[in-house]
């Protein structure tokens, strides 16, 4: 089979933030990997912008630790110096003088400009502002942001109106990694690019969706911030708000940039506000190896949850009456993101009531094993008469296509050659951010102004019992976290 690797345009690519966390387990790695598979051209030109005072040689020598660490295995040393070589490095601060022009002489002419905001957002304006007192940013290049994009719906704004001071939106892209995912992707094409669901995909045959998004890990090391946030910042108002859209947006006119985000912008514009009686949250306790939330953060009173469970409706004609449960948490049994659109029963059992209920449910599953399976009911196979399963068909796509297909770029990898291309769809738009705010900040204001506090849950459990309450009350079920 011939490579599926095209090769980009030939790129400047500046990481402001280059020696810090996401660009030293994600950026670079990613980066690495794309070299490896040949999507690099030759000349492509990665500096690093921070504040360490490393020359090129010194940051090199960093960054080939990290890529150890971080990157590929039993990559030959003369691909992983071939990448170095593409390395450069420059001192700056974001806030003052220093470095900017050391970094407008290293850009090249001809080259796609690509500036990645690995900062924290304090700075963003900063950054942007001085790109352009200094020249480097071409009306044409491209800025790359992080999350959490803002803190509420206000925050997002501002945010939104300091980037719109020197970036048009066009040029800016603002960093979701869920959308990344294979499995998010093939999820598009498997709604759109096959007759069999589309027609089934509505509030008539559909009972209820739900999307999980669990993790063993606590806030290790991230507790201070952590502590400002919680889970439904953290968590839905962007990753599992990104998925929801997708799986509820009505089919984009055609698979381009705003074609799809507006049909994501509808969507989160169409769901209701949700009830306090639909809302759960909970806090991790202790382990034997690991101490509760609330030492963690070193808040003895934090109010802040780390796990959070909601039902919502999205109120337009293709949803009406079909429940969406989210979840998500830390320190949970297992570490799973999945979506399962589940489907109504049969409107009559012809096998009688000794045949159980049966639902067909689609699972769609980011992490870990991505891939795409069908619950269907068969025949359990052998003699004693007609006693019905439920078994999945594996619509793993790595394994039907064979080992031609390749290594199936990670999140990073693929988004970040998605800015080079200039190919905005799987960024979030600016107003999708802001409604998403705007759905989020009443759920948070009200835990806010009744001094909720998060009910407590079993380390390496499902969560909260409460939050079991909230599908069993309905005669559903949550899928079990493993
Ligand atoms: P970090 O603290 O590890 O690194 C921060 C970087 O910013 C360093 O390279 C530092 O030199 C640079 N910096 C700080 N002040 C500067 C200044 N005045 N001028 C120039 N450079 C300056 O942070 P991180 O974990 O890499 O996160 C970077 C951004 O990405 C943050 O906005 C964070 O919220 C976001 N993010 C990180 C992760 C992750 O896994 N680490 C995940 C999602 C989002």
């Amino acid at each position: 089979m011939v490579s599926r690797v095209i090769p980009v345009e030939p790129f400047d690519l500046v990481i402001f933030g280059g020696t810090g966390d996401l660009a030293r387990r994600k950026i670079l790695p990613g980066l690495f990997r794309r070299f490896i598979a040949g999507q690099m051209p030759q000349d492509a030109q990665i500096i690093g912008a921070a504040r360490a005072e490393y020359d090129a040689d010194g940051y090199r020598q960093f960054i080939k630790q990290s890529l150890f660490e971080f990157g590929p295995k039993d990559v030959p040393n003369d691909v992983t110096e071939a990448f170095l070589s593409g390395l450069d490095y420059v001192a700056i601060d974001a806030k003052g003088t220093n470095g900017w022009p050391d970094l407008a002489a290293k850009m090249r002419d001809g080259h796609v400009r690509a500036f990645y905001f690995s900062v924290a957002p304090a700075l963003f304006g900063d950054l942007a502002e001085r790109l352009h007192s200094h020249d480097i940013a071409l009306p044409d290049s491209r800025i790359v942001v992080e999350k959490p994009f803002g803190h509420d719906l206000k925050s997002a704004r501002s945010l939104n109106a300091t980037l719109a001071q020197h970036f048009s939106e066009d040029q800016i892209y603002r960093i979701d990694h869920y959308l990344g995912k294979e499995t998010v992707q093939n999820l598009m094409a498997v709604r759109f690019g096959n007759m069999l669901f589309e027609p089934l995909w509505n509030a008539l045959y559909i009972d209820h969706v739900q999307i999980t998004v669990a993790e063993t890990v606590g806030v290790d090391g991230r507790g201070g911030y952590y502590d400002t946030s919680g889970a439904m910042r953290d968590m839905v108002q962007n990753h599992l708000m990104q998925l929801l859209c997708l799986i509820a947006m009505e089919p984009p006119a055609k698979f381009d940039p705003d074609a799809v985000r507006d049909e994501k912008l509808k969507v989160i514009r169409a769901l209701d506000p949700v009830s306090p009686h639909h809302l759960v949250r909970g806090q991790y306790g202790a382990s034997s190896d690991h101490p509760d939330y609330r030492a963690h953060v070193e808040n003895r009173r934090s109010r802040t949850e780390s796990y959070v469970a909601l039902k919502t409706h999205i109120s337009n004609w293709r949803w009406a009456g079909t429940p969406f449960y989210l979840r998500t948490g830390k320190r949970l049994r297992a570490r799973s993101s999945e979506i399962a659109v589940v489907f109504k029963e049969t409107p009559h059992s012809i096998f009688g009531p000794e045949a159980g209920s049966h639902r067909n449910a689609l699972i769609i599953r980011l992490q870990p094993d991505e891939g795409i399976t069908m619950d269907v009911t068969i025949k359990e196979p052998g003699p004693g008469g007609m006693r019905l399963i439920d078994v999945p068909l594996d619509m793993t796509f790595a394994e039907a296509l064979g080992p031609e297909v390749g290594e199936v770029p990670d999140a990073y990898e693929r988004l970040i050659m998605d800015v080079i291309r200039g190919n905005q769809t799987l960024f979030m738009r600016g107003d999708e951010v802001e409604a998403a705010w705007a759905w989020t900040d009443p759920i948070i204001n009200h835990w806010g102004e009744t001094k909720d506090v998060p009910k407590p849950y079993d380390a390496g459990g499902s969560g909260p019992e409460d939050a079991l309450m909230l599908m069993h009350r309905d005669d559903r079920k949550w899928r079990e976290i493993r």
